[in-house]
């Protein structure tokens, strides 16, 4: 699995700065920016989004590339709708199940399981190749491939949409590829822009306690999250 920052919205941080004085000042928001500087904005940015006036930090905009993540993971990372995705399509390209899988830890770490694993990989590898050599296209013979199968996606979210990714999907509850990529995700976007991000996380850490109620894994010792993530 790899994750990497692409591109974002050229000095993040002052634009959000120059949009956020242009709801209280009378200058021109062109003018704002100019005179904008970085511990400036900084100020402003924690301090309005302080009140929870968070649109200002819309205007920021950051893309990644998740490149060899299974398509377990970006099935549930395009349910976030407030973002963009380009993703490698199984209609063009000709996939290599032997090679191409990301394998689960839990299944990594049983030799069994593993075993198993693999063998079914061998066999969905061998039909998908026997379906192409009957002359099945490409989008029809991916039927049989699994959750496994490795891909590549290019995803775009604002800085707000990102926060409430990370509430959901840095959070243990969240299932573990799609946690990893997002804490990675979390920790590239808040080099770049720390204010935009300050005290993003999964839920506990802007809030305090854990919303999930019932469903709070007894594992979870908030104070150590919140450490783990400012420190991220
Ligand atoms: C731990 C966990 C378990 C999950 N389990 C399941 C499951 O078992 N089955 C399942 O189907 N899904 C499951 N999900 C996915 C979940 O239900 C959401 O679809 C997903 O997390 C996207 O969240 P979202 O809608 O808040 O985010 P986004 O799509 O990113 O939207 C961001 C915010 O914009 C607003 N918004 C966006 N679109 C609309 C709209 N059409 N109408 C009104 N407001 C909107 C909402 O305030 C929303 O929170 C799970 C998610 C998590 C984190």
């Amino acid at each position: 699995m790899k994750v990497k920052l692409l591109r974002y919205t050229a000095d993040p941080e002052l634009l959000c700065g120059a949009a956020a004085l242009t709801s209280s000042q009378s200058g021109h928001p062109s003018e704002m920016l100019e005179k904008m500087d970085l511990e400036k904005a900084r100020k402003i940015v924690k301090r309005v989004t302080g009140y929870g006036h968070m649109s200002v930090i819309e205007h920021a905009s950051f893309t990644f590339s998740l490149e060899d993540v299974s398509r377990a993971m970006t099935h549930q990372l395009v349910r976030h709708r407030i973002a963009s995705y380009t993703q490698q399509s199984q209609r063009y390209v000709k996939y290599d199940a032997l090679k191409s899988y990301v394998i689960p830890p839990s299944i990594n770490a049983n030799q069994e399981a593993k075993k198993l694993f693999n063998e079914t990989l061998e066999r969905i590898s061998e039909t998908y190749n026997k379906l192409l050599e009957m002359g099945i296209p490409k989008e029809d013979a991916r039927y049989i491939l699994p959750n496994a199968a490795k891909t590549n996606i290019v995803v775009t979210m604002n800085a707000r949409e990102l926060r409430h990714f990370f509430n959901l999907r840095c959070c243990t509850r969240s299932q573990w590829e799609l946690r990893e990529v997002a804490t990675e995700m979390l920790r590239q976007a808040k080099k770049v822009a720390p204010s935009l991000f300050e005290n993003a996380g999964p839920s506990c850490v802007e809030l305090g306690y854990c919303p999930e109620g019932k469903m709070k894994p007894p594992e979870c010792n908030i104070e150590e999250i919140k450490k783990r993530f400012k420190s991220l």
